[in-house]
């Protein structure tokens, strides 16, 4: 039996171009579902970081005129994922992030950019490849939710269609007289359509038309159909919510190892972490800390009101008073830089930052941090803590989404039971975080049980094998559903949206628009 094909459609894939967790677990599902007997291979855009990256390519499918330019599908390998690479230089070609310039300004054109992701995956679906044809296109949030938009709407005799909600924040909205241009015909731009609160909104048409859905965490894929959390979206994903279901992600094993981390001082595992304390004392050189004794508190994180920085900045008196030091590598919204550079300034020796993106000094702070604090107001999946709970970094998290499912909170029974590995607070608020804070300071000082509760994460099975088995069940019964409808079936309509019912939650810096962070 030849493996099942699938394609995965995404607008970042680590190691190539990545802002955040995205990036992450679609470069690390391709090796993973090997083991399940499903090729998968990646639709990616040609940026040019990912044009540089590339060795020998071979020219799959072209197209005269995509979005304003000619384009070329080139097929390669890198790092043993095979890819196809969207070459399109009028689409891509140009300096900055992959969303936005290096201004920070989204890209105008961005609806024409990742319209042709989508088109381009159309054609694959269709068949127009014949040497590879996928029985499944899984396409990865906003920017690629036009896959399955468009394989719907061309007919019968498609393959079945995935997407995955990696944060419902990011929405892709665009104006409606952008319909024909994005090649949407009108009787599309409708509540059971593309439309969403008069515009066209990317996302929601992929959810709309999807055979299935998926989001990163069981937590998370509840959350989304609430009101406050869904964004906008709840409606429509509690009326799909026979089809949504929640996969809490893993992490690459192989890349997040701390016995062979070549970015780390020390290399030690859950048996011998005692040379941890070169990664840690490396870690307070390296940021100008003093050589103090205290937990050494560590944030790696996107700087937006989504990750609960600000509570982090009103909670450091108490973290310092405490007897902590804090290290933060982040970057984004520039009041918190520039807050945290303030916070760095008036606590010299207690806490340092680096606003910059930096993959070797993400290793490190999980290499030699005490304990990783994660004050997320929501937390689609979070792959940070599980890099903490994998390194002995301890999480300190908010009881919210993935964060609620992957750490087990130390309180008196979990500690009696020996399952504790980090702590939770709620609610997301700064004096339940100060709490949190104060409890992990106080069990810092008992070493023998501090170290149980590394040993205890860093034992935990968070590796991709224990979750591919979930994507490949999913797939598979999509297949076993067969012949995919034309259109979505009658009475598969979501409701009519209650006036007033409009996007909510959506805090500066999280706007349901468009990723932004940084390339690498
Ligand atoms: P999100 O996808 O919302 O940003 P996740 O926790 O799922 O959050 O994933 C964040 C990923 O990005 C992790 O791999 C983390 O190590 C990395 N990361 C975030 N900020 C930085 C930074 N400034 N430098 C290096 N890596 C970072």
């Amino acid at each position: 039996m030849s493996d099942l094909k699938v394609l995965s459609v995404a607008s970042e894939i680590f190691p190539l171009v990545k802002t955040g967790g995205l990036g992450d677990v679609v470069g690390a599902l391709p090796r993973a579902l090997q083991a399940e007997a499903i090729d998968m291979r990646v639709l990616v855009p040609g940026y040019p970081a990912v044009m540089a990256k590339l060795g020998a390519a071979e020219t799959v499918l072209d197209f005269d005129d995509l979005f304003g330019g000619s384009v070329r599908v080139l097929a390669a390998r890198f790092e043993g994922l095979s890819l196809f690479v969207v070459e399109a230089p009028h689409l891509y070609d140009r300096p900055g992030g992959p969303y936005q310039s290096a201004l920070g300004r989204d890209w105008p054109d961005n609806a024409e950019r990742f319209a042709a992701l989508g088109w381009v995956a159309r054609a694959f679906g269709s068949g127009a490849i014949s040497a590879w044809r996928p029985a499944i296109v899984h396409a990865h949030d906003w920017q690629a939710a036009l896959a399955p938009t468009y394989l719907a709407l061309t007919g019968q005799n498609r393959p079945a269609t995935v997407i995955t909600i990696h944060n419902v924040a990011f929405q892709g909205q665009f104006p409606a007289a952008m319909l024909s241009r994005l090649r949407l015909p009108e009787s599309a731009f409708a509540a059971d359509g593309v439309e969403y609160y008069g515009a066209i909104g990317f996302l929601k048409a992929g959810l709309f038309y999807a055979d299935a859905i998926t989001t990163v965490s069981p937590t998370y894929a509840r959350e989304i159909q609430t009101p406050e959390s869904g964004m906008g979206l709840d409606g429509l994903l509690r009326h799909r919510a026979d089809r949504l279901i929640g996969i809490v992600n893993g992490i690459d094993e192989a890349i997040w190892d701390p016995a062979s981390d070549l970015h780390l001082a020390a290399r030690y595992g859950r048996r011998r972490l005692g040379p941890r304390r070169h990664n840690r004392v490396a870690l307070q050189q390296r940021f100008g800390l003093d050589h103090h004794p205290g937990p050494l508190f560590a944030v790696i994180s996107r700087l937006t009101w989504q990750k609960g920085m600000d509570l982090l900045l009103e909670a450091l008196p108490g973290l310092i008073a405490g007897g902590g030091q804090l290290v933060l590598l982040g970057a984004g919204d520039a009041t918190l830089e520039a807050a945290f550079a303030d916070a760095a300034r008036g606590h010299a020796g207690r806490v340092g930052c680096d606003f910059g993106y930096d993959e070797p000094l993400a290793h490190l702070i999980q290499g030699g941090a005490d304990a990783l604090l994660m004050p997320s107001r929501f937390e689609p999946c979070g792959l940070t803590q599980l890099y903490g709970l994998r390194y002995g970094a301890v999480p300190i998290v908010a009881r919210v989404g993935g964060l609620a499912d992957t750490i087990i909170d130390a309180n008196d029974a979990a500690l009696a039971d020996r399952v504790a590995t980090g702590f939770q607070f709620a609610p997301v608020h700064v004096d339940a975080l100060t709490d949190a804070i104060a409890r992990a300071q106080t069990a810092f000082h008992n070493r023998a049980a501090w170290r149980a509760m590394q040993r205890r994460g860093m034992s935990r099975k968070l590796g991709w094998s224990a979750r591919a088995p979930a994507y490949a069940a999913l797939y598979r019964r999509l297949i076993a559903e067969g012949d995919r409808p034309k259109n979505r079936a009658e009475g598969d309509r979501p409701k009519n949206r209650a006036e007033g019912d409009r996007p909510k939650n959506r805090a500066e810096g999280d706007r349901p628009k468009n990723r932004a962070g940084d390339s690498i």
